[in-house]
């Protein structure tokens, strides 16, 4: 890349000023030039909803357990040193199986709903994309009901909001590849933001959209999720730390 500068005459009269004009000139271009280098331009987010958006209030040991029984459950734990991914495991069960499976799992999500809060800091974060008119979507793989739940009673909508309904949910990237071919988005300038690793990370990841953890309690700190292909782009503790991140890593472009 060749930089035209204008050239600095040495008959000038007022050597001075020029030189120091020269320096204000170039040291801007530099630091143009870093930040063209340096941040990514994003467009929109895409939010998890369970944990992420609102404070985690299901208690999924206890549903996991009712729902593989107390033998299958502890079977399946050591095998999934990163969560158990009870809606694949129910899967390959038999039609009247995976009804009673289903049912016990949407009474769980439907006590949760009963003490549905809000995370710390979604509201102000939501405002904040608003005023940059950044995309706000959701994948959840909890019931549409949920979803609508939520849009009522905290009035912040997603769009598009995808429930378990749409197939296949997280962590297949279909939900957020189907959400930026809706914005007419490249998944190259949408980031995920969730606090599972195997559901919204891997599905973030695969899509190859920018990915946020939210880590509450430091649960991902241990040496046992250091999977390479499984690192998120950014961790946080809180919601309200994203918004610093944002506008210190991207470019926000409606
Ligand atoms: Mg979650």
């Amino acid at each position: 890349m060749s930089l035209f500068l204008p050239k600095p005459s040495l008959f000038s009269p007022n050597h001075k000023p020029l030189i120091s004009n020269l320096t204000k000139f170039s040291t801007t271009i530099t630091n143009t030039l870093s930040t063209m280098g340096q941040k990514k331009i994003l467009r929109g987010v895409v939010f998890d909803m369970d944990g992420t958006l609102t404070v985690p209030v299901i208690d999924f040991q206890a549903m996991y357990k009712a729902v593989l029984g107390e033998e299958e459950y502890i079977s399946i734990k050591s095998q999934s040193p990163t969560g158990i991914d009870i809606l694949h495991h129910i899967e390959s069960w038999t039609p009247e199986k995976q009804k009673i499976a289903y049912q016990t799992i949407t009474d769980y999500e439907r006590q949760g709903l009963d003490r549905l809060q809000i995370m710390p800091g979604a509201k102000e974060l939501c405002g904040f994309l608003d005023s940059k008119q950044i995309r706000r979507g959701l994948i959840t793989r909890n019931i549409k009901e949920a979803v609508d739940l939520f849009h009522l009673r905290f009035g912040i909508v997603f769009s598009p909001a995808l429930s378990r309904e749409f197939r296949p949910y997280k962590p297949s990237p279909d939900p957020l590849r189907h959400i930026c071919s809706t914005w007419e988005v490249h998944p190259n300038e949408v980031m995920m933001i969730g606090d599972s690793l195997k559901d919204d990370v891997a599905c973030g990841k695969c899509a190859g959209a920018f990915t946020c953890l939210l880590d509450e309690t430091g649960r991902y700190d241990s040496t046992s999720f250091a999977t390479a292909d499984l690192n998120p782009d950014f961790k946080v503790s809180s919601l309200v730390e994203i918004l610093s991140l944002l506008e210190a890593n991207f470019e926000l472009k409606p």
